[in-house]
């Protein structure tokens, strides 16, 4: 498979030099040649295949021969180390629970074939030194994936005193090939030394810089995996199959449209917003305007110009056939907040605050539907949103044990000013040179 910038469909890249570059030298996004279709032999038999050798089906189609059979299955089995649960939440509504995993969001996904695909490659090459800006989850995510991963080395920079106690208890624990650096500025700052890293040609080429932020094609793509592994059941469905996706950076949402591209069976998406509503906005008028973010209780999807809509284009260019697969609803906190309490007085369902809004999305289309069956991609565990839930029933919220290991662990983090230069002379300090 060959892969391209979405500004650019004259050269391509390698799933390895995609992978490694992160971002398109023209600012683009990687996306591949083509979404690759299932035969129909494969698709049939579908629900009975064993859920690893499914994944390796699929995965190998985007890595082709650059990743040998045995290790993307190696790969792949680590990814794929938790369930993804359908939990009934009423008549034929079900809550897709990908929050199983180690730190607890649908992210784990991603961040862990990313990690291991970086150390495959790494093992005969050069090591790698990735940097990661972080306001909280991506982080966590980031570092239990490629915690240990040979050959990779991770450089974590977050906010100080802006992130909270879990989550930064999830960035500065884990030691080894993990370094937090808590920088004494905001999100903002973090990510702008990241930014400058990168074209410090000094740093580039002496510790072999990499990213491992959410627009890396190779964390995207596994993110179909979850799809194909709890939707597979409905394949022969006479019903309408109707997926919700909490949508921030739209890279969850991006996957599921790649998996049903490939022919699995998903009849309409509805695109679920808080009050960052660009890509809503654009379906209702036509033209796509980015704005600033604006703070709410479902913050990891605070994005006024998500990063993947470049990528949405790209593979539907056009906006009718877009506004036939999908419907987009967007909801304020108080609305939030009044689903989160409807799912758990009436379906006894805890949800978090970002998977209310899937929920509300959903409710919102099948309302006067016909023949269906109703999903909401649940993003994320409860526990994690604590501070949102004392209007609601705090006594159901319990940490998960995945969760709760981290919070009795040390803390260690390198304190840096927000600027380039206080992180590059630590960073020197501390990194040995590949
Ligand atoms: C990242 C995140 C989202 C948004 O996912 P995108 O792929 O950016 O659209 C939704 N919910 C949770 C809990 C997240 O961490």
């Amino acid at each position: 498979m060959n892969y391209f910038s979405t500004r650019n469909k004259s050269k391509s890249y390698t799933f390895q030099e995609a992978m490694t570059l992160g971002l398109a030298p023209d600012g683009g996004l990687f996306v591949p040649e083509f979404i690759p279709k299932l035969d129909a032999e494969f698709l049939d038999k579908l629900p009975s295949l064993n859920r690893i050798e499914m994944a390796l089906e699929i995965m190998q189609l985007f890595t082709g021969d650059e990743i040998d059979r045995e290790s993307l299955r190696a790969i792949i089995s680590k990814t794929l180390s938790f369930d993804f649960p359908l939990s009934k939440v009423d008549d034929d509504v079900y809550s897709l629970e990908l929050f199983h995993g180690p730190t607890a969001a649908f992210k784990d996904v991603g961040a862990t074939f990313l990690a291991n695909a970086m150390g495959y490659f790494a093992k005969d090459a050069k090591e790698i030194n990735v940097l990661v800006a972080t306001s909280g989850d991506t982080g966590s995510a980031v570092a239990n994936g490629f915690h240990k991963v040979k050959g990779v080395n991770v450089s974590i920079l977050y906010p100080s005193g802006k992130v909270s106690e879990l989550q930064e208890k999830q960035l500065t624990t884990f030691g080894a090939n993990i370094t937090a650096y808590e920088v004494k500025g905001s999100f903002d700052d973090c990510q702008a030394i990241v930014k400058k890293a990168f074209s410090d040609n000094e740093l580039n080429s002496a510790y072999n810089l990499s990213s491992a932020n959410s627009i890396n094609i190779a964390r995207l793509l596994p993110q179909m995996l979850y799809y194909f592994d709890a939707l597979r059941q409905f394949q022969k469905s006479d019903k309408k199959i109707v997926l919700s996706v909490p949508s921030g950076n739209f890279g969850n949402i991006l996957a599921a449209i790649y998996a049903s591209k490939m022919g699995l069976k998903i009849d309409k998406f509805v695109i679920s917003n808080n009050l960052n509503n660009s890509v809503y906005n654009y379906l209702k008028q036509g033209e796509y305007k980015p704005v600033a973010s604006v703070q709410t209780i479902s913050n990891a999807m605070d994005v006024g110009d998500p990063s993947n809509f470049e990528r949405l284009v790209d593979l539907i260019p056009d906006i009718d056939e877009l506004r036939e697969l999908t419907s987009a609803f967007f909801f304020n906190n108080q609305q939030n907040k009044e689903y989160l309490a409807y799912l758990l007085e009436n379906k006894d369902y805890l949800a978090d605050p970002h998977g209310a809004i899937a929920y509300a999305g959903l409710c919102k289309e099948i309302q006067n539907g016909d023949d269906f069956i109703g999903i909401f991609a649940e993003t994320a565990h409860p526990a994690k949103f604590s501070e949102v839930y004392s209007e609601v029933q705090l006594e159901k919220l319990t940490m998960p044990k995945n969760l709760e290991r981290y919070l009795d662990r040390v803390k260690v983090s390198y304190i840096i000013k927000g600027d380039y230069e206080s992180f590059k002379m630590r960073f020197l300090e501390i990194t040995p040179k590949v």
